[in-house]
């Protein structure tokens, strides 16, 4: 089977006045037809940009560079004129954010809103699109959807919003959806009802999904795959299995340690990653995660680790994991 996404060597940097920021450097995956990718990390580690870049969305002025290729259908979309991109969006790839009130328009109605993209993306007539958008409430949830319809965002609350906003993407029936951090403005309990929305939706829908998440409780029942990042590259790479059940990334364990357990036998303290993100103004040295690693080696200091290939879909860039690292060695951070 072909990729639907086959993003190559992407590398994204802004000139600031400070100097060059790497905000994704070198960073290469695949999404598969109707397969759910997760993209996972701390704040500043490149996901939200790796996503605005697919959707050619990143206009920071004044110095942006992009590098590699990020093709869709075989087609690389860093090639395509802003003309067929905004065809491309909504028609192919949609986007879903953290807050919907930005995305939805104040002064239209949340039918309207829905009936308008499936006019725009589905070329239906204004009374069939009135009819499917009371529809699409319906799949998304929201109770007595021939009243609600009618309403306002601001009459939704913010969970309901967010289903709304699910709603108009599905309007525009995309081949791939980019969910980014969509519950992590969402109290716990409505979170949860929207990841148990999206994951249904993809069941039913099969489309393609890349869910951005700094918590990788979120991705861990939608995803089949995942993928971890730290200061704009992929320090891991798995089935959601292998991350899991068999992660091999000193970063990817502090991040499966902060998540709560539903099977814990007690009361468990939930462990956080000390530290802070670097700096991508001036990145540590070799292992970009070596001054938070608590099995930091010399050479970690000095050489970035190179990619280990644990089976065929399994990759980590640690130097613990890989064949030929000296080994043991002194911990540099010391036991934690
Ligand atoms: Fe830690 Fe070294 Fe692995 Fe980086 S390469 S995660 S510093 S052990
Ligand atoms: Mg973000």
């Amino acid at each position: 089977m072909n990729p639907l996404l086959d993003v190559q060597e992407l590398a994204v940097s802004f000139d600031t006045h400070a100097g060059e920021v790497k905000a994704v450097n070198s960073v290469s995956f695949q999404v598969f037809p109707g397969e759910a990718v997760g993209i996972v990390g701390e704040s500043g580690c490149g996901k939200s940009v790796t996503a605005h870049a697919i959707m050619q969305l990143i206009t920071t002025p004044p110095g942006k560079y992009m590098n590699g290729k990020i093709l869709f259908e075989g087609t690389d979309l860093l090639q395509r004129p802003e003309t067929d991109m905004e065809r491309i969006r909504g028609n192919d790839i949609s986007m879903i954010f953290q807050d919907p009130m930005t995305a939805l328009n104040p002064v239209l109605t949340i039918g309207m809103q829905i009936a308008e993209s499936l006019q725009l993306h589905q070329n239906m007539n204004k009374a069939a699109a009135y009819t499917q958008a009371v529809e699409l409430l319906r799949l998304v949830g929201i109770p007595s959807p021939e009243q609600r319809v009618k309403n306002y965002p601001h009459q939704f609350s913010g969970g309901m919003r967010q289903r709304a906003m699910i709603a108009i993407t599905l309007a525009c029936n995309p081949k791939l959806l980019i969910a980014d951090e969509p519950t992590t403005a969402l109290d716990v309990t409505i979170q949860a009802q929207i990841l148990a929305l999206m994951k249904d939706l993809q069941a039913k829908l099969t489309m393609s999904i890349i869910f951005i998440s700094h918590d990788l409780g979120a991705i861990a029942g939608i995803c089949s795959r995942v993928i971890v990042m730290y200061a704009g590259k992929i320090a891991e790479a798995g089935t959601a299995e292998d991350i899991f059940h068999s992660p091999q990334h000193p970063y990817t364990w502090g991040l499966l340690k902060s998540v709560p357990r539903m099977d814990a036998k007690q009361k468990q303290r939930l462990a956080v990653i000390e530290g802070q993100p670097p700096d991508l103004l001036c990145p540590p040295t070799g292992c970009p995660f070596h001054p938070r690693c608590p099995h930091a080696m010399h050479i970690c200091t000095e050489v970035y680790p190179e990619t280990t290939q644990i089976t065929q879909l399994h990759s980590v860039k640690c130097w613990l994991q890989h064949p030929s690292a000296p080994k043991p060695e002194v911990q540099i951070n010391g036991p934690k």
